[in-house]
């Protein structure tokens, strides 16, 4: 099996057996680089499980339980606050 591998920092081709941490071309930390990537992904999988789990609770929520804590401590709404796309 042919695999191209790149360097995640610099894009340019590495050895199929290229083993060093670091990219020959850019010195970029390849294994520290797809690290971060994953951790990254994690991150925002797990922020969409959590805003579908509130979206959830919040169709359940027929009484508005949830809404009427908040608002009483003057907190901003948990579906709110997650569905703030960094505008
Ligand atoms: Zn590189």
């Amino acid at each position: 099996m042919k695999e191209d591998r790149t360097c995640p920092a610099c894009g340019k081709k590495l050895k199929v057996f290229y083993l060093k941490p670091n990219c020959p071309h850019c010195g970029a930390d390849i294994l520290r680089y797809n690290m971060e990537q994953r951790l990254a992904q994690d991150a925002e999988k797990a922020d969409a499980e959590v805003q579908a789990l509130w979206r959830t609770v919040r169709k359940l929520d027929k009484a508005h339980l949830v809404e009427k804590h908040y608002r009483k401590k003057g907190k901003p709404l948990p579906w709110e606050e997650t569905a703030v796309d960094g505008e």
